[in-house]
């Protein structure tokens, strides 16, 4: 028998927050736009790796109206290396909607910004709780571990019923500042109730209520119900390079980084004599092709096997598809999704 949140686990948590809490540079104020945006970020990714991501942005755009008014290039440029382009690509068109409905102010109620493109149940919790102080929780993977650990409660996080569940106790202890609150359940779980390995109780401000550590349990805690397996796809990609330039082309609208840029590429594994068939299917003339080394990259469902090939071009393309750019110009204006970046190596 699982046991349910109190209200005694605010005031430790809260100190604790106010001594540990690391400096963010979305901490700074409680801007509903730098919270938004952080959250954004922070979604499926690390702190380390927000942080300088986050400060360009702002640095670029500073406020809501001018992300409104970006190009696509130019905020997809921002984002390169994030990863999960629909969230830029959501954060612009919500950027687009706040100023056109809302006169350029971010809305701080949770059920105005769950209307917002990309914004879900747990941004709209965090900006609304630490930008409006409205009494809502966030509760993410981080916080999902921490109150199973805390109820020693053996049930399925990925159960929508027992989330359900874990978000209305959250709600129910939800102190005078809330956001302050939802921020230390979050911070407790990123430094101290760790994922992959053993919680650190000894340094937890909440090891008294853990009834998790109590019974031995905390660690394999929370129970997740099995992923489905990612599937394999085996890529070949060509690095087409005609004197200074090198060969890029759009992906297509829609599926996997759409709209994005990349090198020429195809389904499966081609080996050198069918790497050049398909070439010559392109129109292209081959100078020189080397092999590069293989690479992998993993997405949430899917997992690209690459195979690639560095080619001196006899003659420019004539495919319309494909652009030709300088390696300047291409790190600094277009936006290669970082599953590409291993063979970006042979252009140094
Ligand atoms: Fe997590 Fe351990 Fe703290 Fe419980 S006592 S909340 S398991 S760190």
């Amino acid at each position: 028998m699982s046991g349910r949140l109190t209200k005694a686990l605010c005031a430790p948590l809260l100190d604790w927050f106010e001594q540990h809490a690391r400096v963010l540079p979305w901490r700074e104020n409680r801007d509903p736009y730098r919270v938004w945006v952080s959250e954004i970020m922070l979604q499926q990714t690390r702190v380390e790796a927000v942080r300088g991501y986050f400060t360009r942005f702002m640095e670029v755009f500073p406020t809501v109206d001018a992300l409104a008014a970006a190009s696509e290039d130019t905020y997809l440029k921002l984002w390169e290396g994030l990863g999960y382009y629909s969230r830029v690509r959501n954060l612009h068109k919500a950027a687009v909607r706040v100023c056109e409905e809302y006169g350029g102010v971010v809305p701080r109620d949770y059920d105005t910004l769950c209307t917002l493109p990309g914004i879900g149940d747990y941004t709209a919790g965090a900006v609304a709780s630490i930008a409006g102080g409205q009494r809502v929780p966030a509760v993410d993977g981080n916080v999902l571990r921490v109150v199973s650990r805390l109820n020693a409660d053996e049930r399925s996080v990925t159960d929508p019923k027992v989330k359900a569940d874990l978000r209305a106790q959250v709600a129910a202890i939800l102190p005078d500042d809330p956001g302050a609150f939802n921020q230390a359940l979050m911070e407790l779980g990123a430094l101290v109730c760790v994922p992959n390995g053993a919680p650190q109780c000894g340094n937890c401000p909440v090891l008294h209520l853990c009834a998790g550590a109590h019974t031995g349990i905390a660690a394999r805690l929370p129970v997740k119900a099995l992923k489905k397996a990612r599937t394999i796809a085996p890529r070949t990609v060509f690095v087409l390079r005609w004197q200074d330039k090198v060969a890029l082309r759009r992906r297509p609208e829609r599926g996997l980084l759409a709209k994005l840029w990349e090198f020429l590429g195809t389904d499966g594994t081609l080996p050198p004599a069918e790497a050049r068939a398909f070439l010559g299917e392109h129109g292209l003339k081959v100078a020189q092709m080397r092999a590069m080394q293989p690479a992998k990259h993993i997405f949430t469902h899917v997992e690209w096997h690459m195979t690639g090939y560095y080619v001196d071009l006899a003659a420019p393309p004539d495919d319309p598809s494909l652009v030709l750019v300088t390696p300047d110009a291409l790190r600094a204006d277009y936006a290669l999704p970082s599953a590409f970046r291993a063979f970006l190596q042979v252009l140094e």
